[in-house]
């Protein structure tokens, strides 16, 4: 496994945040999930279960993301080495980024379903009209 330096940890660091500022909303997605997260490379999403530990999962699904060729035990190290070595000003700024990505996701996906559903709803109501005459 590679130890990382002080300064591989900012480096890890940097290109967690840039890869959650850079990405579209739907890069972050918060689950119901058995497991703490998933990184889909297929679907270029990280899924996060907002009900565990939120902030080392966000890292560590980013960490798999930008070091496909990394094992599960110098992601868990990196994932550590960042939560514990940046600032907490660092560590609010990467939850705040990554909030409102998943903030944006979220609704985005509510949106569609109310479309959806209102799309269904008149349909229905097309119908029932075209039965009455
Ligand atoms: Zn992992």
């Amino acid at each position: 496994m590679k130890r990382l330096t002080k300064k591989d940890v900012q480096n890890v660091y940097n290109r967690c945040l840039s890869l959650v500022r850079r990405k579209p909303a739907e890069f972050v997605v918060f689950k119901k999930l058995k497991i703490c997260g998933w990184c889909l490379y297929e679907d270029d999403t990280v899924v996060i279960d907002h009900r565990k530990d939120m902030l080392r999962t966000a890292y560590h699904e980013c960490i798999h993301y930008l070091f496909p060729d990394w094992s599960e035990t110098q992601v868990i190290y990196a994932e550590s080495r960042v939560v514990n070595g940046v600032s907490i000003l660092d560590n609010i700024r990467f939850l705040k980024h990554l909030a409102a990505k998943a903030y944006k996701s979220a609704l985005q996906k509510d949106l569609q379903i109310r479309r959806a559903r209102r799309k269904k709803k008149l349909k229905n109501e097309a119908r029932n009209n075209r039965r009455h005459r």
